[in-house]
């Protein structure tokens, strides 16, 4: 019987990527439903090829689908809207995966949904459990969610750990062996710049990351070392541990994905080719393995790889990350709200590079935290602290 795949965020990096594996393997998945924000040309498109049941679009874009898809001549794709038709596919009785993969936190309820429905859940959107945290862990289980990473550093941990790793208690402890994990970052495209020729990096720099083609907001993420931070929190929650247990290791090649460390003196490594088809591909048909188009690794001609330790003084992001792991609470919303605005005021270029990192230490120092208890908590807090860093970025910037 082949799987029916729901996934949010079609028409971005991963979403494409994805869409690429499936087209691969027509026999064992089918496309249920896609969704987009923007780009509905690119939308209609896969629903010309994909022929989904279901497409969602915000409101305000609906006639432009609807037109394009008479155009197109598709019939029997069922056009639904805004933050209620993504739920609606996410938890969709006829769904059994969904690929998580809209951007920032809009994906948080989407997602969330999909989780307490018990789907196998890919989870791209990092933000969406960098916000709801042990509320998303804890849905996964009460509802027998499988919840697993395609952030390929956590796809690697992930292959590297034991496999009954999971089933063992949650207490924030590395267990099993398990004594530390490695999680990689390649330093992004301003690796080794000084404080001075930071200040003056434009977003389009930003966005040419030297291994990855990724979204625009990662990809400052990753300029930033913001996305590294973001990732160890989203470490610390899929794998139960504290932060002390997660280690940033530089590694520009970006061949090793991450790894894990055991008590006997063991580290286990995952590598690979920069691609994200084999973190989705892993996901997609775990525990079996399918084919993908990313060729094998060619060691002799990479021939070297290079690890540094992260530099936080040029990119406070991460320093900050791990400070809002600790204190816990909305530490990790009000960072991850403040950066979103942030970012998005950096891509307008209505603040410098270095100023993102300011943006969201102002927010920490601003709001009150508190225990992330419900949803509701969470989803106030993100909307409060987009104010405050809205003004702040008007305060600030040029
Ligand atoms: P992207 O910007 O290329 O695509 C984002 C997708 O989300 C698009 O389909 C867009 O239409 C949709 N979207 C954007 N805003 C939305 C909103 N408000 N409501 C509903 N849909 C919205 O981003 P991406 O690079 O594919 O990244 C997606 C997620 O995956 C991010 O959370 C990112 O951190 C994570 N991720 C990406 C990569 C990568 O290589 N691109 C790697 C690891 C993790
Ligand atoms: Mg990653």
């Amino acid at each position: 019987m082949s799987q029916a795949v729901c996934i949010l965020g079609a028409t971005g990096s991963i979403g494409q990527s994805t869409l690429k594996i499936l087209e691969q393997h027509p026999e064992t998945y089918t496309v249920f439903a896609v969704t987009a924000q923007s780009r509905i040309q690119e939308l209609a498109q896969i629903c010309q090829k994909y022929q989904p049941k279901v497409a969602v679009v915000p409101s305000s874009k609906v006639d432009e689908l609807s037109q394009l898809l008479s155009k197109l001549g598709i019939s029997g794709v069922e056009i639904l809207s805004d933050e209620a038709g993504l739920i609606a596919v996410a938890e969709h009785q006829d769904v059994d995966v969904v690929m998580a993969a809209i951007v920032g936190a809009a994906g948080l309820l989407p997602t969330l949904a999909a989780v307490k429905a018990g789907k196998r859940v890919l989870l791209a959107n990092k933000e969406a459990l960098v916000m709801s945290g042990d509320i998303m862990m804890q849905a996964a289980r009460d509802h027998g969610a499988l919840l697993l990473p395609v952030d390929s550093e956590h796809n690697a941990i992930f292959q590297c750990l034991p496999q009954n790793y999971f089933d063992a208690e949650r207490h924030g402890k590395p267990k099993l062996g398990v004594s530390q994990i490695l999680l990689t970052a390649s330093g992004g495209p301003f690796l080794n710049h000084s404080l001075e020729q930071l200040q003056s990096v434009t977003p389009a720099q930003a966005c040419k990351h030297p291994n990855w083609s990724m979204g625009q907001k990662i990809s400052v993420d990753s300029a930033t070392l913001m996305n590294k931070g973001l990732e160890l929190i989203e470490a610390c929650h899929l794998f139960a541990v504290e932060e002390q247990y997660v280690t940033v290791v530089v590694h520009p090649e970006s061949i090793i994905h991450s790894m894990v460390q055991y008590v006997d003196g063991s580290t286990l490594a995952q590598m690979g080719n920069p691609d994200m088809c084999t973190p989705i591909a892993h996901a997609l048909a775990w525990p079996k393995r399918i084919q993908t188009h990313v060729p094998p690794l060619n060691l002799f001609e990479i021939a070297q790889l290079n690890f540094q330790a992260p530099d936080v003084e040029h990119f406070p992001a991460l320093k900050l990350a791990r400070q809002a792991m600790k204190s816990g609470g909305i530490a990790p919303t009000i960072l991850n709200a403040a950066n979103e605005i942030a970012v998005a005021a950096f891509l307008q270029q209505k603040i410098g590079f270095t100023q993102i990192s300011q943006v969201a230490e102002h927010a920490l120092n601003s709001v009150a935290n508190q225990a992330a208890d419900s949803l509701q908590t969470i989803v106030e807090a993100d909307q409060k602290v987009r104010v405050l860093a809205q003004q702040y970025v008007v305060n600030i910037g040029s």
